[in-house]
């Protein structure tokens, strides 16, 4: 291990790698993340409605997603915007699972809302505004189901780590990470895809890590492109938004991929899959580059 990076983050006992180097599997219903398996995730940003979920989970599964992603609780910068449809979203995305026994991925942006949430979801998703919300994730420790935990659009790794730290020290270490691009001074992207952070939080942590192209682009055209660099650096899978129609989407329309976008990224990456497995830079393989600098 880099010195640097022992130093600084071998104190998150219960997320930081460990000296043998064995990483954790998170279970999401029968979805196993972390355990060598490129594990897509995909769907809209917000459930909007029974036929625009249930048309988009078909046709997200039959391309190779294992786990259908869409907020009922959304949290949007602007007042005005749709703020997602509560639990009748929730009893829709568990319709979804039914039909096509896709696990479900969806956000719990308070802590009053974890325990109804944790009804409906296979995953927990803590968004990139909550990754801060200490009282969430000391709920999330108790609450029984996995959690994703997306950075902080402003936090660094030793934060994010921190936040997970949280969410096992309240009971919870089922914690997969989530890099979804960071603000820095660049306006050409949404966010900038912090792709460095793939490799070093798999060093410093056991937990896997998944990459979200989609809030990091902010436009449709480059996901299927980051989406490829992510599994190239060794990324345990995807968070992607699909809509079947973006141009009517109620949120992130433009970043959104079609079905055929997605069918096609799905295809293209094929590839750099093999690449990944060929050459996965394993924790161990980094603590070994990191020891010989
Ligand atoms: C989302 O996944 O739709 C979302 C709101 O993401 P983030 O919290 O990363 O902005
Ligand atoms: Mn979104």
């Amino acid at each position: 291990m880099n010195p640097k990076w022992n130093g600084q983050f071998s104190h998150f006992d219960l997320v930081a790698s460990t000296s043998d180097g064995v990483p954790s599997v998170v279970r999401a219903g029968d979805v196993e993340i972390g355990g060598g398996d490129f594990v897509v995730m995909a769907g809209p940003c917000a459930v909007e409605s029974e036929r625009q979920l249930l048309r988009t989970a078909e046709a997200v599964a039959e391309a190779g997603a294992r786990v259908l992603r869409g907020g009922a609780y959304k949290p949007r910068s602007s007042p005005y915007a749709f703020q997602g449809l509560g639990l009748d979203g929730l009893k829709i995305l568990r319709k979804a699972r039914e039909e096509t026994g896709l696990a479900i991925v969806t956000e719990a942006m308070s802590e009053e809302d974890v325990e109804l949430v944790a009804e409906y979801a296979d995953l927990m998703q803590v968004g990139t505004r909550s990754m801060q919300n200490y009282a969430l994730l000391e709920r999330l420790g108790g609450c029984g189901r996995p959690v994703l935990l997306k950075r902080g659009m402003t936090a660094t790794l030793e934060e994010l780590l921190q936040s997970a730290q949280i969410i096992a020290m309240n009971g919870n270490s089922q914690i997969v990470l989530c890099e979804r691009g960071i603000r820095t001074f660049e306006t050409a992207t949404r966010n900038t895809l912090d792709i460095a952070a793939v490799p070093v939080l798999k060093t410093i942590s056991r937990l896997p890590v998944i990459v979200d192209p989609s809030h990091a682009a902010g436009v449709r055209c480059l996901v299927p492109v980051l989406a490829r660099a992510a599994a190239v650096v060794g990324a345990d899978g995807l968070l992607v938004e699909v809509h079947p129609s973006p141009d009517q989407a109620m949120s992130d329309g433009e970043q959104s991929l079609t079905f055929r976008n997605f069918r096609d990224m799905m295809d293209d990456l094929q590839p750099y899959l093999a690449i990944r497995d060929a050459a996965r830079l394993t924790s161990p393989q980094l603590v070994a580059m990191g020891a010989a600098d």
